[in-house]
């Protein structure tokens, strides 16, 4: 609980030390920032600070320390899983305006960017030098860095390139207590835990980044896409099965399904294939021999499960023209359904036709419809739930069908997010892939980085936690507990 004052105290500190422009106070500009992209959830902050610099950072976040106030960090707000929620009680501290790339070195295969760096930018700027930055979340034209590396975000070609922690070489952070902190180094190797990787996908619960080091990835010499259309995403599934199963690692393999298709079409006149099912987006990236060997093979492979339509992009723009369906997809939906859920969640690749199958009954059952467009070569799916806010119950069972596709992908081995994160929305699913013990280990590495429990609290970990509503496994005060080193699930 915080007390109702210290908010205020930490306004008349800032004050002093910021200038007067940088502090939001108003309730209607507060408003601009009560939810992100999850747009179910909203809170209205009592403080928002437009930092200017990770000065403006360190001093809001000592300020905060020092009041006991919870802070939350906020890059471009286009979270999926409600990770930048504001703290009702709370200051959210939004890193847009920080936004210099600081250095681009290709010969060291790095930039230096601040955390508010649209992700895009960072690609566009190392271009003229053979090099772009890999991870690329269909948000790409505005999302922040900083975001990118608290939801260690993926993307289309994370598949072949792994995902942000695989581009994050150090990171500035702000800590909870107001101290700046550099973590990893732009050598190889160093001695010492981690730090670097627990940060990366923290979502804003260990500290602010400050400052990104993220690694820059050669441009390819050669890149070919192909649009190939099914009937069923059946016969689309065996055809990511047999490609992954020859040891082929496109660079992205993306599946739409006929919903998906058709909201993309109402949106974009994408002209994908007419009459199907599924639609496969297969792009492969390297030596030019190497990619034009394993491309026929792919091409292959898709005639062989049933492809009935396949097109090559011959150009930079037809490539793009194939892209921008699948690119466009999850705004797209909005076309064809008043109201939508994004679920993110990630089962085996090999579980593809079957989990599908049975998503589809679970929304039969529920007088639902489930739109896909997925991340299929890494088993990384979006089930997109609709439903019309207006008619009685839709909501309620939007929802429930929502938590049920997630149990699926839970039993067939799968986890309950796959890029977007756990934020405020899927805290209540942690139990459900999670023992008790674990959840108390991931909350002792919180505490030591935040003892007071100040720093985007309320995100990852279920909650209420020790009053009862959930009984527990523990009937006295656990030694985590006891040490006053954290709660207890
Ligand atoms: C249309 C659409 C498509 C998307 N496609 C993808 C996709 O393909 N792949 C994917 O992974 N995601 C995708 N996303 C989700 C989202 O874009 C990513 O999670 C992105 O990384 C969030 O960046 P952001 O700057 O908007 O962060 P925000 O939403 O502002 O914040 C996200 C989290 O990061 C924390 N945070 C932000 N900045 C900092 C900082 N400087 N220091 C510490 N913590 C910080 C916040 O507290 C919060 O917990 C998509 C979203 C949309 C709307």
């Amino acid at each position: 609980m915080v007390d109702s004052g210290s908010v205020t105290r930490v306004l008349q500190r800032l004050r002093s030390q910021l200038p007067e422009a940088a502090l939001v106070t108003d309730r209607t500009r507060l408003r601009t920032y009560e939810c992100d992209g999850l747009l179910h959830y909203r809170v209205v902050p009592a403080l928002v600070v437009l930092a200017r610099s990770a000065d403006d950072v360190r001093t809001t976040v000592a300020a905060c320390a020092a009041e006991g106030v919870p802070f939350v960090a906020r890059g471009s707000g286009t979270g999926l899983s409600g990770g930048a929620l504001p703290h009702a009680d709370g200051v959210l501290i939004v890193t847009s305006q920080l936004r210099q790339i600081h250095e681009v070195a290709p010969h060291d295969q790095r930039a230096v960017v601040d955390p508010g760096v649209i992700n895009l930018q960072v690609s566009q700027a190392a271009r003229p030098h053979g090099y772009y930055f890999a991870p690329d979340p269909s948000s790409q034209q505005i999302c922040s860095v900083g975001g990118n590396v608290a939801e260690n975000s993926g993307g289309a070609h994370c598949l072949k390139y792994g995902f942000t922690s695989n581009h994050v070489l150090s990171v500035d952070l702000v800590t909870p207590q107001g101290d700046s902190v550099t973590l990893g180094t732009r050598a190889p190797d160093a001695p010492g835990y981690d730090l670097l990787g627990a940060v990366v996908g923290s979502e804003g619960t260990l500290g602010v980044a400050t400052s990104v080091t993220v690694r820059l990835v050669r441009s390819p010499e050669s890149v070919q896409t192909l649009l190939a259309g099914f009937r069923t995403t059946d016969d689309a599934g065996s055809a990511v099965s047999a490609v992954i199963g020859a040891g082929i690692v496109p660079a992205a393999i993306e599946m739409m399904d006929a919903l998906a298709i058709e909201a993309a079409e109402a949106a974009v006149a994408c002209n994908y294939p007419d009459e199907a099912g599924a639609v496969l987006v297969v792009e492969l990236d390297g030596p030019a021999e190497e990619v034009e060997h394993e491309f026929a093979a792919v091409e292959r492979m898709c005639r062989e499960a049933g492809a009935f339509e396949q097109r090559v992009a011959a150009d930079d723009d037809e490539r793009a023209a194939i892209w921008r369906g699948r690119k466009s997809a999850f705004a797209a939906v909005g076309r064809i359904s008043p109201d939508y859920i994004v679920q993110d969640g990630v089962i085996p690749r090999t579980a593809l036709p079957e989990v599908l199958r049975e998503m589809t009954r679970l929304a039969d059952e529920r007088g639902l419809r489930v739109a896909n467009v997925f991340h299929a070569g890494d088993g990384n799916l979006h089930p997109l739930v609709l439903f019309d806010e207006s008619a009685p119950g839709q909501g309620e069972r939007a929802e429930e069908l929502s938590g049920a596709i997630l149990d699926l992908c839970l039993a067939h081995g799968g986890s309950i997010t796959g890029e977007h994160g756990v934020g405020a929305d899927k805290a209540k699913h942690m139990p459900k892939m999670f023992s008790d013990d674990d959840l108390d280990t991931m909350q002792l590495v919180r505490c030591a980085f935040d003892p007071d429990g100040i720093a985007n609290p309320g995100k990852i970990y279920p909650t209420p936690r020790l009053c009862g509503e959930r009984p527990g496994k523990h009937t006295g005060p656990h030694p985590v507990q006891a040490a006053g080193l954290g709660e207890v699930f």
